[in-house]
Order: C-alpha cells, then structure tokens, then sequence
C-alpha cells in the first residue's frame, strides 16, 4: 500500500488546482467598515452541492487512498445531518465504490432530508444505539479489522490525509494573498484547521472558531496533527515553518448543533440578506458571529486584513426551521 508522504506527493498538484480556481470575495458589511477592517471569504462552498467545503478536501486523499488499495467498500460515520456523510455519498458515488454510514442513534421513524439524500445517492444506511457509536468512534471496534478490503475513514474524515487535503488551502491562500492577513476557520475536530495552518507557512496567523461548548483537549490534538503533518509534506515543500495559530472559544451559540437563540437567528438572517451569502447553523454562522462579536470588541486593530474560510455544510440549514429559507421550501 502507497504511504501517505508518497499519496499526497502524487497527487496534491490536481487538489492544488482545484483549490486555487476557488475565488476570495469582499465582505460589505456596516460592522467591518465601522471597525475598520477587511474582510474576504473563501468560497470553498461552491465548490460542489454536496462535495463542499472542507468536507471535499479531508475526502481528496483518502478516496485516492481507497481506490489504489482496491476498497471494496468505503464506511464512515456521522450523525442524522453529518455533511461528512452527505459529501462521502457523492464522492463514493463518483468514484464507484459503494459506500456505509454508520449513523449515531436508533433508525427515526422518518428519516432527515440528509439521511434520504444519501440513500438516494446509494449509501447503504447502518443505524447504531449512541453507545454502540461511541464504541466505532472511540477506538472500539474498527470496521477495518474486520475485513481489509474495506477503507474506513473516521467521522468528520478526521484523519491525517483529511488534514492534508486542507493543505491545499493554506497553499492556494498563499498564492491569492500578498502581505499579511489573519485567517480565520470554524473547528469542529481542528482537522481542518491544522491543515490550513501547514498549507499557509510562516509569517501568517489562523484563528479556529470552536463550534464545541468545551474545547477539552483540541487545542493538543490540531498541535499533534500539525507536528504529523509536517511528517509527510512533500520535500517540494518541506522548510517551510506553519504559520501560527490560536483557538477562539466562546461563540458556540450554546451547544453543537444546538438550535441558534434568538440573538444569534437575527445576526443570520442580517447578514444573510446583507451579504447575499448563505451560512449553516452549526459552523460558519459560528464563525461569523464570532467575527462579528470580535470586531465590535476592537480585537484586531484597524487596517487589520480577515479571510474567513466558508467551508460549505449548507445542507444543514434543512434542519433548521427557517420559515424563509429557500432550501427548506424547494
Ligand atoms: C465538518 C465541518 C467543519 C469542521 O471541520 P473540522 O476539520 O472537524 O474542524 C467546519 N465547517 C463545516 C461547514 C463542516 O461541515
């Protein structure tokens, strides 16, 4: 089997291309002027409906991975609005190797609008108790063990070529950008966070929004990933120092996938219609909300230059009640 140094070595030339095709565009916002910074946001959402996002770069190696390995069958798992699975539905689908969610929690009576789309993309649905999850997720049992020719990728594709997929951005945002700018990330599991601060190189700063209420250990595991990712850069890139990074707590709006309060909703709604831009619930409504509240604090100085990284995840917003939502009604 192909090493993961020599997998990203091979092939991060065509994700380089991808990410680089991804346009950065102007925040116009009354907040940003009137804190006299400027903001950018990457568009990585559009990169594909269900393939958006980071979730299409922590995929990248690890389908490349499966199909040289000669995968039978591609499992992951998630929970009943996992944009991971969404995207591991399309992507398998594409490369035809069928696909497994493993999905926390008993089978609903109806399934969500995410669990129906995968279905319907050909993923073959396992539905376990929360327990029996914990134990996939958690080091338990690994559905690998059990039959080699199955590639297992963990939830959220939080693995060491998912970080490396999110490389891609840190680079592309090198080559977009002269002079100094802060990036800023939502964090889930830091995967993605950890690949952006390698891909970016010195001199740059990332800042990673947590969407989780208690941070617990992620600030040691995105320093964990960064040290392995520095393990298997390609020597074509290799010296360069990762740019520094900081974890932002605090704007998780009350929770993981909980529900936005009021306060939040109207930011959402606001920034929505001013911007023209959509976010989803859980991540990057986080992460622009903690902008905002940020830059209304005066953390950055003015002049200060702000890229914001949308990693997609709007499918999510089906699961949330928005009356004017046009995804919601279609
Ligand atoms: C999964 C996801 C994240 C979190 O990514 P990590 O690599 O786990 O930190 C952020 N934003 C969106 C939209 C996501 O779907």
């Amino acid at each position: 089997m192909i090493d993961d140094k020599s997998l990203v070595t091979r092939f991060q030339a065509e994700l380089h291309d991808v990410a680089l095709g991804v346009k950065l565009e102007p925040v116009v916002c009354a907040w940003v002027r009137k804190a006299g910074l400027s903001l950018w946001v990457r568009r990585d959402d559009l990169i594909d409906p269900a393939q958006s996002g980071n979730k299409f770069y922590k995929l990248f190696y690890n389908l490349k991975a499966a199909r040289l390995a000669g995968a039978s069958e591609l499992v992951s798992y998630g929970g009943p609005w996992s944009n991971h699975l969404y995207a591991l539905a399309a992507a398998a689908r594409e490369c035809g190797i069928p696909a497994r969610g493993i999905v926390r929690g008993e089978q609903p009576l109806s399934l969500s609008l995410m669990l129906n789309d995968v279905q319907s993309l050909g993923m073959q649905l396992q539905f376990v108790s929360r327990s029996d999850y914990r134990h996939y997720t958690h080091g338990g049992t690994n559905v690998q063990g059990v039959d080699n020719s199955i590639y297992s990728i963990p939830e959220g594709g939080a693995n060491l070529l998912g970080a490396a997929g999110m490389m891609a951005v840190g680079w592309a945002l090198r080559q977009q950008i002269d002079g100094d700018f802060q990036a800023c990330i939502a964090c889930g599991t830091g995967t993605s966070l950890a690949g952006v601060v390698t891909g970016l190189g010195a001199g740059q700063r990332v800042l990673g929004f947590s969407v989780l209420k208690g941070a617990g250990s992620l600030g040691a595991q995105i320093h964990d990933c960064v040290v392995s990712l520095e393990g298997i850069l390609p020597d074509s890139t290799k010296g360069v120092p990762a740019a520094g990074w900081a974890l932002i707590s605090g704007f998780h709006g009350g929770g993981y996938g909980r529900a936005p309060g009021v306060g939040l909703y109207q930011f959402w709604q606001d920034f929505e219609q001013e911007t023209g831009m959509l976010l989803d619930p859980v991540y990057t409504l986080k992460l622009f909300w903690g902008i905002y509240c940020l830059a209304q604090q005066g953390y950055w100085p003015r002049g200060t230059r702000l890229v914001a990284i949308h990693t997609g995840g709007l499918q999510g917003r089906r699961g949330f009640v928005c009356p004017e939502d046009p995804l919601t009604n279609s």
